[in-house]
C-alpha cells in the first residue's frame, strides 16, 4: 500500500459568484521511504497542493472534491483535533521561513523538549537527552551549548537543521518541505539538501520536496511531478525527466536553468507569465507560454500519455502516439 495517496482532488477558493479553481484534478502517490519533487514556477500551485494535503489551505481556500489518504485513511475528513495527532507526528512540516517555524521567545532546547513532551510522556531529562542526540545527528556542532541558545542566536543554515532536528523527534511518516533552502546561501544550501536526504534514508521518512528550481530538485528527488497553473503536467523518475523532458512546460524550465546558458548568453526564460487561477487560459493553460502551440491547444484539454520516460498531458503527444499507431499503407 502506498504511504499517502492523492486522488481526484480539487482545491477552489469561495467567490460571491462561482468559486475559483485553484487546484484541478490532482493524482499521484507515494511509497513509504520516496523522495518526490513538485516543481514548477511561483504560482503553479505547488505549495496549495501542499497546504491541501495537510488540511493548512489558506481562506476562503477548501478542498471541493477528491480524496487524500495516508496509509488508506482518508485525511480530508479528520476533525482538527485527529489532525493535531496527524500534524507532527505522522506528516511534518518545514518551511522556508524558519523565523515563523521557530519561536523566538523560546530556547531551541525548551521548543525540542515542548515538541517531545506535547505528544509522548517522556520526562524533562529524556527529553533533553534526546534532543541533544538530536541536534548531534543534524551535525550541529557543540549541542548541549546549541541547546540552550535562542533561534536569533543562530545562522539561517544552523536554524535549518535545528528544524530539522524538531521535525525528526517525532518520527513522522512523511516530510513536506516548501522551499526549505531557497533563503540560504548556495554552499549551505547543498549542505541541507545533502542532510535532508541523509536523514530521509537512514529513518526511512518520505519526503515531499516542493521548489521552483530543477537544479535543486535533481539532487534530492527520485521522482518529480511539474505542476503549471494548479495542474500536474508531467509526473515520472526525476533523472529520466531532465534527460529526456516530454511536456514543453518542462523543457522550458530546464532550459532555463543557468548551467544550460552558455558563457555570456542571456538565460532562456520561457516568455510570459504564469496565469492566475481566475484567469486560466482555455484548452492547455500553458497554450500562450508555448512555442509548439496550435490552434487545437486552445480549445482541447490535453490527456495523459505514457511515454517511454514519464506521464505527460500534452497534445503534441497525443498526435506523436496516433501517428505511431496508424498502420502503414
Ligand atoms: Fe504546448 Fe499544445 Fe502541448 Fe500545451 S498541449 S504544451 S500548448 S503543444
Amino acid at each position: 500500500m502506498s504511504l499517502l495517496t492523492v486522488r481526484n482532488l480539487n482545491v477552489n477558493f469561495a467567490q460571491r459568484q462561482q468559486p475559483i479553481e485553484a487546484l484541478l484534478d490532482i493524482n499521484f502517490s507515494i511509497e513509504p521511504g520516496e523522495r518526490l519533487a513538485i516543481v514548477g514556477e511561483s504560482g503553479a500551485g505547488k505549495s496549495l497542493l501542499g497546504a491541501a494535503i495537510t488540511q493548512l489551505l489558506p481562506k476562503p481556500g477548501y478542498i471541493a472534491s477528491g480524496s487524500v489518504t495516508l496509509r488508506g485513511k482518508e485525511l480530508t475528513q479528520l476533525s482538527p483535533k485527529q489532525w493535531q495527532e496527524v500534524r507532527g507526528q505522522r506528516i511534518a512540516m518545514i518551511f522556508q521561513d524558519l523565523m515563523m517555524t521557530l519561536n523566538p521567545v523560546l530556547s531551541i532546547g525548551a521548543q525540542m523538549v515542548e515538541a517531545i513532551r506535547s505528544h509522548t510522556r517522556i520526562g524533562y531529562k529524556d527529553a533533553r537527552k534526546m534532543a541533544i542526540e538530536k541536534l548531534a545527528q543534524v551535525r550541529i556542532a557543540s549541542p548541549s551549548q546549541r541547546f540552550e541558545q535562542y533561534p536569533h542566536e543562530l545562522s539561517g543554515g544552523m536554524r535549518q537543521r535545528v528544524i530539522i532536528a524538531i521535525v525528526l523527534l517525532l518520527r513522522p511518516e512523511l516530510i513536506i518541505a516548501d522551499e526549505p533552502t531557497t533563503a540560504l546561501d548556495v554552499t549551505i544550501q547543498a549542505e541541507i539538501l545533502q542532510l535532508l536526504k541523509e536523514v530521509c534514508e537512514s529513518h526511512g521518512v518520505a519526503l515531499i520536496f516542493i521548489s521552483h528550481d530543477f537544479g535543486v530538485v535533481a539532487r534530492i528527488s527520485e521522482r518529480t511531478l511539474v505542476m503549471y497553473a494548479g495542474k500536474i503536467v508531467e509526473q515520472g523518475a526525476t533523472l529520466e525527466i531532465i534527460n529526456d523532458p516530454q511536456h514543453p512546460y518542462t523543457q522550458g524550465l530546464l532550459n532555463a536553468l543557468p548551467q544550460m546558458a552558455l558563457p555570456g548568453q542571456r538565460l532562456n526564460q520561457i516568455t510570459g507569465n504564469m496565469p492566475s487561477p481566475s484567469e486560466r487560459p482555455s484548452g492547455c493553460a500553458f497554450h500562450p507560454r508555448c512555442r509548439y502551440a496550435t490552434e487545437r491547444c486552445s480549445q482541447e484539454i490535453p490527456s495523459f500519455i505514457n511515454t517511454d520516460v514519464s506521464i505527460a498531458a500534452c497534445i503534441l503527444l497525443e498526435e506523436l502516439v496516433s501517428h505511431e499507431e496508424e498502420p502503414d499503407v
